[in-house]
């Protein structure tokens, strides 16, 4: 660290696709020589990067700027909610600058204005940056961006009115990073974006090249190549369309784990058309009954939304039987609220409070039933797991398996002789002794 380097502190709210763009920024900002602080005392300015895509993500960020002024004085405000700029100004007129989503350019160029480097801060010691860039995400897993943006235009929704239509990243571009980050030590990377079954569309599947070799901006060849790399590699926010059929190889040999984000939302068909989801005419049954025969050890994770407008207590029980059917390993559920700038807010018939709790507790009921009776199954197996952290006190360590994506999903508790040696980051192989609704308990296989 260089004395005469200025000092960034920097604040990252929401979603993996928003602390991917605050990697970029932080990157970005540490190889001219900026440095990162982790108090807001010891930041010459700090860089807040926010979230707004329901209003009590909004709340939280208005708060967290409000901490930020508080606690230091000097606010760059960026990401989501700085869409609303008016909205911040109202609430923090003191804010510095505030530039919007994936503006990596603008909230640099905010810093430059509002912190410059002295003009002998240069140094070559501090301009080192590790290749990978910096991530801030443990260091054996990192999100991998694919594209921007969206088509799709559910009424919901104001991610394509604040992030544009689909811009995928070149296929060779998203190699050269996954091969970066692999070489820096990454184990698992999670493919993320709004839309990961679209990637390619909007540049026509272009032809693109990696290591010298053609590859195709499209789902299968990127899959394909990041498969070769040896480390876990899992799919979040698919759609249901045919020809996610096509990757089921890819998982039946193991090239990519067998697991698949898919936001569902609703099942009742008359919701999913007024929610204006994607693939809403798919037969989603029948695919995924395919998807299992063809890959039997499919982990399938999902989230809902209930109390939609309109949902009416048929449509309600439509989504309940499809669950029973579809027997989702993972689920999350939402209670709908209205975002602003959202369509579905001029949709008639709002569901009332109470019946939205309601509802929503009988469906994280079921999901609940479901999940316990699908961990129970895996009493008695062996698989490898990939480890996270240690537990020294208690000689536990907490694990993943194939069906857990970090943050969202269960846990592999790893207990017994030699669970308290294991290294963070590293795999192991175990074998499943217990389960309880959402995690496994595991130990060590001889
Ligand atoms: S698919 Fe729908 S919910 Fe997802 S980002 Fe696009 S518009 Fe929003």
């Amino acid at each position: 660290m260089s004395d005469s380097a200025r000092k960034i502190g920097f604040v990252s709210l929401g979603c993996p696709k928003a602390l991917v763009d605050s990697e970029r920024i932080l990157t970005q900002l540490r190889s001219e020589g900026y440095d990162i602080v982790g108090d807001y005392p010891d930041a010459d300015l700090v860089v807040v990067n926010t979230c707004g895509f329901i209003d009590q993500a909004k709340a939280e960020s208005l708060e967290a700027i409000g901490e930020a002024l508080q606690e230091n004085g000097k606010v760059i405000v960026t990401g989501c909610l700085g869409a609303q700029a008016e909205q911040i100004r109202q609430v923090h007129p003191q804010v510095l600058d505030v530039t919007g989503p994936q503006a990596y350019e603008a909230v640099v160029n905010a810093v430059h204005r509002h912190l410059p480097q002295p003009a002998r801060a240069h140094d070559p010691f501090v301009d080192l940056l590790p290749p990978q860039g910096i991530r801030l995400t443990p260091k054996h897993y990192a999100y991998l961006k694919i594209s921007e943006g969206c088509n799709h235009r559910c009424s919901f929704c104001i991610i394509p009115s604040m992030r544009g239509d689909l811009q995928s990243r070149p296929a060779g571009e998203v190699l050269e990073e996954a091969e970066r980050l692999v070489r820096a030590g990454v184990k698992e990377l999670l493919v993320i974006s709004q839309d990961t079954s679209a990637y390619g569309v909007d540049l026509r599947y272009k032809l693109d090249f990696w290591n010298g070799q053609p590859v195709k901006t499209r789902l299968y060849e990127l899959c394909e190549a990041l498969g070769s790399f040896g480390v876990w590699v899992r799919l979040h926010y698919v759609y249901p369309y045919p020809h996610v059929d096509d990757i089921m190889p890819l998982m039946q040999s193991g090239r990519i784990l067998p697991y698949l984000d898919i936001p569902f939302q609703h099942a009742s068909p008359r919701l999913l058309k007024l929610m204006k989801r994607p693939a809403h005419a798919e037969d989603t049954l029948a695919r995924i009954q395919r998807w299992r025969e063809l890959v039997p050890q499919l982990t399938l994770r999902s989230t809902f939304i209930v109390g939609f407008p309109g949902e009416t207590e048929e449509d309600f029980q439509i989504l309940l039987d499809w669950l029973e059917q579809a027997q989702l390993d993972r689920v999350g559920c939402f209670i709908y609220s209205p975002v602003e700038g959202a369509a579905a807010n001029e949709l008639p018939d709002p569901v009332a409070a109470e019946i939205q709790q309601e509802r929503y507790e009988r469906f994280m009921e079921k999901a609940q039933d479901i999940s316990r009776r699908r961990l129970a199954a895996k009493v008695g197996q062996s698989m490898r797991v990939l480890i996270d952290e240690i537990d020294l006190a208690e000689g536990v360590a907490l694990a993943r398996s194939a069906g857990d994506a970090p943050e969202i999903d269960g846990q592999v508790f790893i207990e017994g002789a030699g669970a308290g040696a294991l290294q963070k980051g590293a795999w192991a192989d175990v074998r499943i002794t217990d389960a309880s609704d959402y995690d496994l308990y595991a130990e060590l296989q001889a």
